[in-house]
């Protein structure tokens, strides 16, 4: 496992400039209808240690998606960036591989809420695929619902 590296990353605009804590050059893609609402297209996510920190937060949004989760964009140029859990007693961070200015060497890890996938797109990769309660049980928490 590579160490934790701390990444630079920004909007389209550039409104929105912050550093992440990425402990694996890896990503997840989700599939789930609330990120491909969002993305229009399945979410690209990296896991992060911790939070952003932010030098420029002039134009962050955070969008509470739903009971359990809170997402985070530029409300001026609307780049989606972040995902994070909204309870601070499991802190789970998400950011965006294309938000990252060095993202070359982050593969893909596996899909996330494969369930969810509809048929008209299918990626060609030979990648885990697992299901939202797999993923939930990995992660050690019960979403409410
Ligand atoms: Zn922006
Ligand atoms: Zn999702």
């Amino acid at each position: 496992m590579a160490s934790t590296s701390i990444r630079k990353g920004g909007c389209l605009c550039g409104a929105v400039q912050f550093e992440v804590p990425v402990p694996a050059p890896s990503f997840n893609i989700c599939h789930c209808r609330m990120c491909r609402k969002w993305c229009s297209g399945p979410f690209m996510g990296v896991h992060c240690d911790g939070p952003a920190i932010f030098s420029d937060d002039s134009a962050i949004t955070w969008f509470r998606s739903s009971e359990w989760a809170e997402r985070g964009f530029c409300g001026q140029c609307g780049t989606n960036l972040f995902w994070r859990l909204a309870d601070p007693a499991t802190p789970i961070y998400v950011v965006s591989v294309e938000a990252l200015e060095d993202r070359d060497d982050i593969e893909l890890e596996r899909h996330i809420y494969i369930e969810e996938k509809p048929a008209r797109y299918e990626f060609k990769d030979d990648k885990p695929r697992i299901t939202e309660a797999e993923l939930m049980v990995e992660l050690g928490i019960t979403p409410p619902d």
